[in-house]
């Protein structure tokens, strides 16, 4: 993991968004990157806020001494008001029934109230956002909520047609006059993700959540790199015939004499199964195809004629500056996304971090 190509995405996204708060999504282990580390990264490179999903996820990386500002989205823990106003995280309130159940801790947690404009996930729709906010300013009133936020998420940020990112805008923005008008003071107001940063006009809002670019998934093409490569040594190697069969199911069949290498990462550790009979890896400035199906703990790489030895390293995949493959490439062999790669990578893969421009590694 290249912390500074991290830092380096950060910073592209604060040319493109000069003036306001960046909150980065740090959610799902920082997409399978290392919370504590690329939260750490993120508050050094200006970021004014961490995200998550779960709850869970904001109160365990508290509990680990990190004490940024954090937003956490979805509450999937019993008692979340409580924990979260004691761990000092602001979370989101989707709707009036889960409005009344965090009210009802008079914690007076920090709140995002969050409107559907569009995506049809969580959020209180325009209809019934008038009694929403009625119920929230008698809370805030009565010292049991305190409304911090005011957000929503893009539906099509990376779509070439703007047009439902502008219907989503103005619902937005309508929602936040109301709000202010009946007496709220969000102090945040967010609506953009990374794709969306810069379709949004940066003086309408205060705030923006990136995930994915952040980690060099570049949906919209804005100048964003990875900065993970998984490599594995090579862990033993055999000489097989023409015609023998390597793998599960034998689907794989040595087109000629070849050298064969075990590599011990397999689907557990977040290499898709789909991407059997595509994949490769990179090897020694090449490409070589992964033989066969890939198994839960490992797979098997044909290598040719290639001198190869134990403790030699492929690369799985990195930012292709090499010649290995892009995470992207792998999400396109097992028909998936980039984001779900990363975030498979699973917790038996040692995370090493460096902060250059050069090769980093994250391996067995
Ligand atoms: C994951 C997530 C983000 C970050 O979006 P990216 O497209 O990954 O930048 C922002 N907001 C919410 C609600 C999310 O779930």
């Amino acid at each position: 993991m290249d912390l500074a190509v991290i830092a380096a995405n950060i910073s592209r996204f604060r040319e493109l968004y000069p003036e306001g708060h960046i909150c980065v999504a740090v959610k799902a282990n920082a997409f399978g990157h290392g919370a504590a580390e690329v939260a750490r990264v993120a508050m050094a490179s200006g970021a004014s806020m961490l995200g998550f999903a779960r709850l869970s996820e904001a109160l365990a990386l508290r509990a680990s001494g990190q004490d940024a500002p954090m937003f956490a989205w979805l509450n999937d823990v019993a008692d979340h008001a409580a924990l979260a106003a004691a761990a000092d995280i602001d979370i989101s309130v989707s709707g009036l029934e889960n409005l009344r159940e965090i009210a009802s801790a008079h914690s007076g947690v920090a709140v995002h109230l969050e409107v559907e404009t569009g995506l049809n996930r969580g959020g209180t729709s325009p209809e019934d956002w008038a009694e929403f906010i009625a119920e929230a300013r008698r809370f805030e009133a009565a010292g049991q909520i305190r409304v911090r936020g005011i957000w929503s998420h893009l539906s099509h940020a990376s779509d070439a047609d703007i047009s439902r990112s502008r219907a989503q805008d103005q619902r937005l923005r309508a929602a936040i006059s109301a709000a202010r008008e009946a007496g709220l003071t969000p102090e945040f107001t967010h609506l953009a993700n990374s794709s969306g940063v810069a379709l949004i006009d940066p003086t309408a809002y205060n705030m923006v959540r990136l995930g994915a670019g952040v980690y060099g998934i570049d949906e919209v093409g804005i100048g964003l790199h990875p900065a993970m490569t998984l490599s594995a040594r090579v862990m033993q190697t055999k000489r097989v015939q023409a015609g023998e069969g390597v793998s599960y199911g034998h689907t794989y069949r040595a087109p000629r004499d070849t050298t064969l290498a075990l590599i011990a990462v397999g689907y557990a550790d977040g290499l898709p199964w789909a991407a059997h009979g595509r994949a490769e890896v990179g090897f020694a400035g090449g490409r070589r195809p992964v033989a066969g199906r890939i198994s839960m703990d490992q797979i098997m790489v044909d290598m040719g004629d290639l001198p190869v030895a134990v403790g030699d390293r492929v690369t799985l995949f990195g930012p292709g500056a090499h010649g290995e493959p892009t995470a992207a490439e792998w999400a396109g062999w097992a028909g998936t996304l980039e984001h779900e790669i990363y975030c498979g990578i699973g917790s038996r893969i040692n995370r090493r971090y460096i902060f250059s421009q050069e090769e980093s590694t994250s391996d067995e």
